[in-house]
């Protein structure tokens, strides 16, 4: 099994597309930085698959943040993925959780799907409501209203292993018709995608369950993308973060506290600064010619 890689793939002749992801170590190392009871967990795998999968979706150069913000148990779940193949993320709650309804776990919330890059007319935010048990059903629903996409998406994780697959029915003015010999293609598709087992998803590679799946197709699969878990926190940004706050803020915390101690929530790293950090925050960023004394 080749690990951690996300594999588009086609239909010949059918505007059916897709994608399929399987996420391993990367999913480990989100894993590793917090102690989430199994029903998050599954959760917030599924979002772990969900991001790099939206993300091949579309071309871009940046990143793609799904958050769930609600008032139940889990408060915040946020999963990004960049451009690049790298993943982080994250979930906070409070209390036992036995259940992976997504409506029960976060209560009364919503899904915001960002697209952040460095162009601001790239930029996009996007609204799914909470309607629906899974997160497969959120995002089917986002895909066919906000897109106009006809879209199935198959997301599931254990403790080893999140994956996923998705298809997608290209729109019209991305196919030549004329190529498109059967029109029943996407139906068929929906229906056989609708046979998939969880179990599947996580153990077969890209090659043995989309042949299980469309081996009566002819079916294109593309080379692999990898995919790892990167945080992109640094002590650059953090030091960014403390000049922004001002120079009388940040000493008075130093005065009161002796140390800013600030915890990245993604990969839990500590970032500790003591007075002589700060002052070099300040007095760099005034040679750098960076900084705004206003
Ligand atoms: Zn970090």
């Amino acid at each position: 099994m080749e690990k951690d890689t996300l594999h588009r793939f086609l239909i010949e002749n059918t505007q059916v597309r897709g994608e399929w992801i399987h996420l391993d170590k990367s999913w480990q190392e989100i894993l590793n930085c917090s102690d989430y009871p199994a029903p998050l967990r599954q959760v917030l795998g599924e979002a772990a698959a969900a991001v790099c999968l939206m993300s091949a979706t579309i071309k871009f150069e940046g990143s793609l943040i799904l958050q769930i913000s609600g008032s139940g148990p889990v408060s915040r779940l946020v999963m990004q993925a960049t451009s690049e193949g790298e993943i982080r993320g994250l979930a906070q709650w409070d209390g036992e959780l036995s259940t992976t309804n997504l409506q029960e776990l976060f209560g009364d919330g919503q899904i915001v799907i960002s697209i952040l890059t460095d162009r601001e007319s790239d930029r996009y935010q996007g609204i799914v409501s909470l309607e629906g048990q899974t997160l497969s059903d959120c995002l089917q629903t986002y895909f066919e209203q906000s897109e106009q996409l006809n879209t199935r998406i198959h997301l599931t994780a254990d403790h080893e292993s999140a994956a996923g697959l998705l298809i997608q029915s290209l729109p019209d003015q991305e196919y030549d018709k004329t190529d498109v010999v059967d029109d029943d293609s996407w139906d068929r598709a929906v229906i056989l995608t609708d046979t998939l087992k969880d179990e599947e998803l996580l153990t077969l590679d890209a090659n043995a369950l989309l042949y299980r799946l469309f081996n009566e197709d002819d079916l294109r699969l593309f080379d692999p993308k990898n995919i790892c878990y990167q945080c992109s926190c640094s002590q650059k940004k953090i030091e960014d973060m403390i000049h922004s706050l001002g120079k009388a803020e940040a000493s008075e915390i130093i005065l009161d506290q002796t140390l800013i101690e600030i915890n990245c929530d993604f990969c839990n790293t500590k970032y500790s600064l003591d007075a002589i950090d700060v002052e070099r925050v300040f007095d760099s960023q005034i040679s750098d010619g960076n900084s705004s004394l206003h």
